[in-house]
């Protein structure tokens, strides 16, 4: 296995001879990071975000069961399994523990074989989690994030930029008459161009915070935080440029076909007291505009670009 697809366990016991067996135990197979004390444990669980946890109850000033439940509550780290491995051996204390939500509960002395085995089986799962959560957050035919991932996106940059009084940008783009192009050119092809259309627009959004998503059959959403109407608008009206420099070749042509784009966006007001669904809703009344004035246009809501300009 390649170091890069080494699954991060964090291993927290104050006593050093336990941190240095279960490290050694798993450093064969897995990127090990010890920590020993409560706090260490917490920043390097922020930090690192591994993918479990094995978690010593009995630590002096912070315990396990409050590193668990400071876990539980940090939305970054909420989804880290969590093993207890400690010397409360009964089954109150057992079931105390599952209760606070670890995934498991290993008593000490353990079993280097038992602490391999269950470890396996929750970093096996952890897979199984992560894989589960991309693929219902991407759209297959583009591989963009779909509509759910944009909502979940979009709600949560809207309260940030309503909280920070920062600028949000939010465009939806549509294929010109694509119905007719799929008519003529075949479904195939034209899946082929909205893949080509993803290609374009995940290559001109820079940002790290910029999202491309598929928003239904063939709109994309595009949303831009910190990004206020004059740059977000220029940069809507490259990627119409762009998506309109595609040349796409049926087998049995040889001329390219062409395609167009409208778009419309707004940005979120300064004086802001505008809805997310308002603000969405704006840069879809600005898509409807720009088809109706002849579509292979950018449409922004013009009193945010003045808004941009105060
Ligand atoms: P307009 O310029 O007004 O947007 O016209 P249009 O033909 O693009 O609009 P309309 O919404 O009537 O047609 C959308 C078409 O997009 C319908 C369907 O054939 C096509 N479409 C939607 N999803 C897919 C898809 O996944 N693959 C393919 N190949 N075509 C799709
Ligand atoms: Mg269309
Ligand atoms: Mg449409």
């Amino acid at each position: 296995m390649s170091k890069k697809d080494r699954q991060k366990v964090l291993v927290v016991d104050d006593a050093a001879i336990n941190r240095q067996v279960l490290g050694d135990l798993l450093k064969t197979d897995h990127s090990v990071i010890l920590a020993k004390n409560g706090e260490q444990a917490l920043a390097l669980a922020t930090q690192h975000v591994p993918d479990l946890i094995l978690l010593d109850v009995v630590m002096p000033e912070v315990s396990g069961y409050e590193v668990l439940n400071r876990l539980k509550s940090d939305p970054r780290t909420a989804a880290i399994a969590v093993i207890f491995i400690t010397g409360l051996d009964t089954p109150e204390d057992e079931a105390h523990g599952l209760t606070l939500g670890a995934s498991d509960y290993i008593t000490k002395p353990f079993n280097l074989a038992v602490v391999l085995a269950r470890v396996r089986c929750h970093l096996q799962l952890a897979r199984q989690r992560r894989m589960l959560e991309t693929l219902a957050n991407i759209d297959s035919l583009t591989e963009l994030a779909n509509r759910r991932h944009f909502d979940e996106r979009y709600a949560l940059e809207w309260g940030r930029a309503m909280r920070d009084r920062q600028p949000l940008s939010v465009a939806i783009l549509d294929i010109d008459f694509f119905k007719n192009y799929n008519d003529q050119a075949g479904h195939a092809m034209g899946d082929r161009v909205l893949q080509a259309v993803a290609s374009v627009l995940t290559n001109g959004m820079n940002r790290a915070t910029d999202l491309v998503a598929r928003f239904g059959g063939e709109e994309f959403a595009l949303l831009m935080p910190g990004t206020g109407a004059e740059p977000a608008s220029q940069l809507a009206e490259r990627l119409r440029e762009a998506t309109g420099r595609l040349a796409m070749r049926r087998l049995d042509s040889t001329e390219a076909d062409r395609i167009t784009v409208s778009l419309g966006g707004a940005t979120l007001r300064l004086s802001g007291n505008e809805s997310a669904a308002e603000l969405l809703k704006a840069a879809d009344d600005h898509l409807y505009r720009a088809k109706n004035e002849g579509r292979n246009r950018v449409v922004w809501r013009e009193d945010s670009v003045k808004a941009d300009e105060l």
